[in-house]
């Protein structure tokens, strides 16, 4: 607890220190406030499927299962074990920007490669899910910006839009450039966010409905890490989205 009085007050220098000195003191405490709860939700996060884990190993290792059975309970305990390691792969990207530790190393190079590369890797999940993706890029152009980082914004957008998405819907992925500045949109017919919990979808750990999770999956740290990824680029992410109907996040570099 940081426990500040100072015996001055008033229009003088040293009133105006010690109101600083007393802002300062709240914005700490509201740090190590902030902290704490994302190290309880990571904990949370870590043990859930830790516990399940622990589960489905002890009734793997029983003598009387078939090999069908302890099959099916190991490639469970390795889809969990994959998450995990998911999770852990986003705390320390997450971690490494607070630091920031990370660069972006900017360069040119052509839009209509870069999309299309995504486009050619992601098509087959969205093929299996039968979602339509459709690809808009009407002009070729040079875009500025970390080829790897975007890429990995791009992906964590497309990766949201079809793991919130119904069957027999489309997800529209749009590169288009607007006075110098390269803008991507992926706009999905998805299940939409609702309007009161719009503003905190950037938050780490952040889920709307913890039930969402089970269904969907996620860790809820992809869009905090995109963007602190566009921020580092000076660029900025902008989301509409209604439930029910679908939601579009564009960015603009
Ligand atoms: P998660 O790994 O849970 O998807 P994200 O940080 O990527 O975490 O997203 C945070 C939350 O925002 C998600 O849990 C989900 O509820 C909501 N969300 C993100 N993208 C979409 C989308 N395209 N459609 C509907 N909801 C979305």
């Amino acid at each position: 607890k940081f426990n500040v009085s100072l015996p001055v007050g008033g229009n003088d220098e040293l009133g105006e220190l010690s109101v600083a000195i007393r802002k300062l003191a709240t914005d700490l405490e509201r740090m190590k406030k902030e902290r704490n709860e994302f190290l309880a939700s990571i904990s949370h996060e870590l043990s859930t499927p830790l516990t399940y884990l622990i589960g489905y190993l002890k009734v793997a290792m029983r003598n009387e299962l078939t090999d069908e059975e302890r099959n099916r309970y190991l490639s469970i305990i390795a889809e969990e074990s994959n998450r995990m390691k998911d999770l852990m792969k986003n705390l320390m990207d997450l971690a490494k920007m607070d630091e920031m530790s990370f660069t972006v190393s900017k360069l040119k190079f052509p839009a209509q490669q870069f999309i299309e590369d995504i486009y050619r890797l992601v098509v087959p999940s969205f093929d299996l899910k039968d979602v339509k993706l459709h690809l808009v890029c009407q002009q070729d152009f040079q875009v500025d910006a970390d080829p790897v980082r975007l890429e990995q914004i791009v992906l964590n957008l497309l990766d949201n839009a079809l793991k919130y998405s119904e069957e027999n819907t489309t997800v529209r992925l749009e590169i288009a450039k607007e006075k110098q500045r390269t803008v991507i949109s992926v706009k999905d017919e998805g299940i939409g966010i609702p309007a009161e919990q719009i503003d905190r979808i950037f938050e780490k750990l952040f889920r709307v409905e913890k039930s969402r999770s089970r269904t969907f999956g996620g860790s809820g740290l992809g869009l905090a890490i995109v963007k602190e990824l566009v921020e580092a680029h000076g660029g900025t992410i902008e989301v509409k989205s209604e439930s029910g109907k679908g939601s579009t996040f564009t960015i603009t570099i």
